[in-house]
């Protein structure tokens, strides 16, 4: 055993556990975000050098608890071999090898090993040059990860899991005095076997069992009968087990860790399983309100099997030969291949519902139990569909969201908290794609969405945005201003930040522009774009960072949004000290959108001189352009949405659904747009007028390129069906009708052709 290289920073090796952490509820968003920008950057005062693994950062910035890190740790890089001390992950064998001495002068403890070279550490401080080497060296590994801990807790913490491991291993010398008494192992071979199952970094019973010095049943039977408690054989163990409920009011942790599971409770006695005959649990029979406790005893891999049943996931007993007897048995008894072929069902019924979405285009898959029905919707263009062959009904469903838990790495027995998770797939044709998961529990039970995130986003020009062209116009001769104040509004999801990540790098196309982004989160990556998300644990929110901006000499700016009056004043500062800026605003329409700004406390007269367009958008689902075909809307759609009768020459279109559209009569979105351009005329008006609708009618068609048109117009060249409109357009704005310069030319040609 001679000392290996430390490489004390081995970055690429460590899982990140912050999106655990997350999902989890342990850490915030904000918290997560900082943790990852201190991965990156560093923070010197915390002594975070950039590149330090996540666990370690959310811990030194004071987020996560030390405990908690190292579990998620453990799971991020499938490390089983351990019992839980405090609510620490401890591997036995690893303390037991680090002399008592060496953990309480240097104050630190080892928790686990990755079964390959890296072993975790806790410790007050990180560890020395000195320290480093006689731990990597007592441990048998190359590196060394360090937890950090409170130097106050490090005593408290060594003397509990040394204790923990004390105990365990007590039980382990028993173990092997009874196994020499019962004539299972001859006395000359009790401490070589001990000490080989040390090394092997198993229990002594579990290490002979594997090493083939003693039959596992004949093993526990003897335990049982020195312990005065009746064995069970896995049949019948599986059926007392099977339906009982009590095993969920405990962690499994707690019975992982005792080897431990109640199945019933009879006369105020509480029963229970074990594969350890000497367990001490005599606080158990009280937490579930009995006075004493009933054992039975079970072979290790019958436990393990009842475990994997009641919890979904291997115990974990890293041992091969006990999980292919598992395995085995399980053969014998007709479970596992029924079960593989149940599992690979539900397994099929997922991947081709998620084929489907994408092949569809759809952005969310609904599942949803609304008790005896459930129903499959996927959401297409901002429409939900519903799936009648999905194959997911109220027998299927549990099995189904089974399958997409532990696709997701959730915990497949919590059933009553809502829960998140995602996973990441490659499609036949090669597109990467990510699932965000979200289980929540109702009162049917539970029911899933899973939001389809594509691999690469890809930013559409101006042009394909989709203005009408006198709103193009307008718009690249407002970014091609060197400042001034040009806003996106509308509702979350109209489009905002494709349309200003379309114009921002255009504008970045020009080699002597400085372009510097704030954002929450971003969205698009932009080529020659500084761009900077906000962390608002780290004070680092919109206004904060545009001051900052002030000092970075840059030419155009985007703050994220404006959402308060210190984001607004920032914004029209860097526009009036010579900044094009660009931002967005929750706002129905472009005209509200002053209003809205003044509401902010600014400068009148000041904000209307800086203002050079406003773009107030919505998007609706696009009519296939392969089965669109012209129709004579009803009366009763003339009455409700084209109040003022019809303009001239106006046609419409309709789709019923064709291969092409996959059957959903639409594909792709429209973006409705309603733009203001600020002209001298524009700024006087808004200058005299402060009555809104006045402002409107008076700009309508002189600055002012209404909503309605655009709508109009996309009815008239077949983009949308105009009994979609009321979807997005306010009914007041639908009563004003379109301006009287319309121009519904009966040549105009149709969409996509
Ligand atoms: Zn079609």
């Amino acid at each position: 055993m001679t000392a290996t290289k430390l490489r004390p920073q081995l970055r690429q090796a460590v899982p990140d556990v912050a999106p655990a952490l997350l999902e989890k509820g342990l850490i915030t968003p904000e918290q997560m975000k900082a943790v990852t920008l201190a991965s990156q950057v560093g923070d010197f005062r915390r002594g975070i050098d950039p590149g330090d693994p996540t666990f370690k950062i959310a811990v030194l910035l004071g987020y996560a608890k030390p405990a908690d890190a190292a579990l998620e740790l453990a799971r991020a890089l499938g490390v089983v071999a351990y019992v839980l001390v405090a609510g620490f992950p401890v591997d036995p064998a690893l303390v037991n090898a680090v002399p008592r001495e060496l953990d309480e002068k240097r104050l630190v403890v080892p928790l686990f090993h990755d079964g390959k070279n890296l072993a975790l550490v806790a410790a007050s401080a990180p560890l020395g040059a000195d320290a480093a080497r006689l731990l990597s060296e007592a441990l048998d590994v190359a590196d060394l990860l360090y937890l950090p801990v409170r130097r106050e807790e490090m005593p408290a913490l060594i003397e509990t899991i040394q204790k923990a491991v004390r105990q365990r291993e007590s039980q382990g010398v028993r173990l092997g005095e009874i196994l020499v008494r019962e004539g299972l192992l001859t006395a000359d071979k009790l401490q070589p076997t001990i000490a080989a199952a040390r090394a092997a970094r198993m229990p002594l019973g579990r290490y002979m069992v594997k090493a083939d010095m003693v039959d596992e049943t004949v093993l526990f039977k003897t335990l049982a009968g020195m312990a005065e408690i009746p064995f069970l054989g896995s049949e019948e163990a599986m059926r007392l087990v099977k339906d009982s409920t009590l095993k969920q009011r405990l962690k499994k942790e707690y019975v992982k860790f005792n080897m431990i599971m109640p199945y019933a409770v009879r006369n105020r006695v509480l029963h229970a399983l074990t594969a350890n005959p000497f367990v001490k649990a005599n606080e158990l029979p009280h937490s579930y309100s009995c006075t004493r406790m009933e054992l039975s005893v079970v072979t290790e891999s019958a436990f393990a099997m009842l475990y994997e049943k009641a919890y979904g996931e291997a115990m974990g007993l890293s041992d091969a030969k006990l999980s292919s007897a598992d395995r085995g048995a399980r053969d014998e008894e007709g479970v596992s291949a029924d079960e593989a072929d149940i599992r690979a069902r539900f397994e099929h019924i997922l991947n081709r519902l998620i084929l489907r979405a994408i092949q569809i285009g759809s952005s969310d898959i609904h599942i949803e139990n609304y008790g005896d029905t459930v129903t499959t919707r996927l959401r297409v263009d901002g429409v939900l569909h519903p799936v009648h062959d999905a194959g997911i009904d109220k027998d299927t469903l549990r099995g189904v969201v089974n399958v997409l838990k532990i696709e997701a790495e959730m915990n497949i027995a919590e059933t009553r908290q809502p829960q998140g998770g995602s996973f990441r797939k490659i499609t036949p044709d090669g597109a990467v794609y990510d699932f965000r998961v979200q289980v929540m529990p109702t009162v049917n039970g539970e029911t899933a969405v899973i939001r389809l995130l594509p691999g690469k986003k890809t930013i559409p020009t101006l042009a394909q945005i989709g203005f009408p062209a006198r709103v193009l116009e307008g718009f690249e001769r407002a970014i091609n201003n060197p400042s001034g104040l040009i806003l996106v509004t509308g509702p979350t999801g109209s489009g905002k930040t494709t349309t200003l990540c379309s114009a921002l790098s255009r504008v970045a196309q020009d080699p002597t522009c400085k372009v510097l982004t704030v954002e929450d989160p971003v969205e698009y990556q932009l080529p020659n774009v500084t761009q900077v998300e906000t962390i608002p644990s780290k004070g680092v929110d919109f206004a904060a960072a545009a001051r900052s901006f002030m000092r970075m000499d840059p030419d155009v700016i985007l703050i994220g949004e404006i959402r308060d009056e210190e984001t607004a004043q920032e914004a029209l500062k860097l526009a009036y000290s010579g900044h094009l800026t660009f931002s967005t605003l929750h706002t129905s329409s472009a005209v509200s959108t002053v209003e809205r700004m003044y509401g902010f406390g600014l400068d009148k007269s000041l904000l209307i001189e800086q203002m050079l367009a406003v773009n107030s958008q919505r998007l609706l689902r696009r009519l296939c352009p392969k089965c669109r075909t012209p129709y004579v809307p009803d009366e009763s759609v003339l009455q409700t949405i084209l109040y003022r009768g019809i303009p001239e020459g106006m046609r419409f279109y309709e789709s019923k659904g064709c291969d092409h559209c996959k059957g959903l009569g639409h594909s792709g979105r429209a973006m409705l747009s309603e733009f203001l351009n600020f002209t001298g005329s524009t700024r006087a008006t808004f200058r005299r007028e402060s009555e809104q609708n006045l402002i409107y009618m008076q700009l309508m068609g002189r600055g002012l390129e209404p909503m309605i048109d655009d709508a109009f117009n996309k009815v008239h060249r077949g983009y949308i069906d105009v009994r979609w409109l009321p979807e997005v357009i306010p009914q007041d704005y639908l009563e004003l009708g379109p301006s009287p310069l319309i121009d519904m030319d009966p040549k105009a040609p149709l969409f996509g052709e």
